[in-house]
């Protein structure tokens, strides 16, 4: 469960925890067309806390309901106080932070046409997503039997709560036959995303990762590719197959509720000769390091509290 705080902000104010409610009959929760973001916020060395990337999580946002055409109404810049704001309120130095846009008070049906869109944020303690030895020695991970989402049936560039039905079926059937994590495929058989989670192979110290076509455009990844550039690591934004995966000699994953969690195997094949492997490693280093504020060339991306 959730551990319950004081505070969520709803439609440009905060409220008390248990007073953010919404009507059974709520559009989003029967048809899934909201949109939402998972940001997180660190405790850094410096003893402050920052949220990480937040402009970029609050860009995706609004770029999701965009695509969604739902129209938020609040301006980035309110989100961005939003968010602070709830932040402050809860006292959480460290934790996850969830804004979510929702249809409310509509008729009901598939498409209401006149609608309300209701905006709320929510923050709560999160430990690392995928258990703190999972991100330590690796995790395993399943080829999932569902197929990610096909560009054209929805929209992958969207963080769209209903696209998460897709990750749920994929993620259930993982966790029940006994591993972490799923890794789905895209329709044409290509590695594409876990289920709530890009992902990299490295292979001849190469790191790859698939392009920006049916998977969501992770924060986090774009982080992972900025610091390889960094650190001197040759990136490809290439498609690859299930064998290439099983063969690479490293694997791992990023998200925010994720952060760079290693993939030590993959439907029971071993990633490489010692998982996590040493440019996994590395990455990882310098991720947290920058996320707690250590490293002097990346604090643009902190939004201190
Ligand atoms: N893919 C999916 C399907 C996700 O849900 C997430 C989490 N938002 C990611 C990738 C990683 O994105 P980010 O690094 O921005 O959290």
């Amino acid at each position: 469960m959730i551990e319950q705080m004081k505070k969520i902000w709803m439609d440009g104010k905060l409220i008390d925890w248990d007073q953010a409610c919404v009507h059974v009959l709520t559009h989003t929760l029967h048809y899934g067309m909201g949109v939402f973001e998972g940001i997180r916020c660190y405790r850094c060395a410096s003893g402050r806390s920052a949220v990480f990337r937040l402009e970029d999580h609050l860009d995706r946002l609004l770029s999701s309901a965009h695509i969604a055409t739902i129209t938020i109404p609040f301006s980035k810049e309110e989100l961005e106080e939003a968010v602070l704001l709830t932040l402050k309120a809860n006292d959480l130095e460290e934790g996850y932070i969830r804004p979510i846009a929702f249809i409310a008070e509509s008729s009901m049906g598939v498409y209401p046409k006149d609608y309300k869109v209701r905006v709320a944020v929510a923050v709560w303690p999160w430990g690392a997503y995928l258990g703190e030895e999972g991100v330590r020695n690796g995790i395993r991970a399943k080829i999932s039997s569902f197929t990610r989402h096909h560009v054209n049936v929805s929209m992958t560039k969207a963080k769209i709560c209903g696209n998460y039905a897709n990750s749920f079926l994929a993620k259930k059937e993982a966790v029940d036959a006994g591993y972490d994590e799923a890794i789905l495929l895209d329709t044409e058989g290509y590695v594409c995303e876990a289920s709530g989670e890009n992902i990299f192979i490295v292979r001849k110290r190469v790191l790859k990762t698939p392009p920006l076509a049916s998977i969501l455009p992770g924060v986090t990844r774009d982080a992972v590719l900025h610091i390889a550039s960094d650190m001197d690591v040759r990136v490809v934004e290439e498609r690859f197959t299930r064998d290439e995966l099983y063969s690479a000699d490293e694997a791992f994953l990023t998200g925010t509720a994720a952060e760079i969690t290693p993939i030590r195997e993959v439907d029971g094949r071993k990633m490489g000769k010692n998982p996590p492997g040493e440019i996994t490693r590395s990455l990882r280093k310098r991720f947290f390091d920058i996320v707690r504020g250590k490293d002097e060339r990346y604090l643009s991306w902190l939004t201190f509290l």
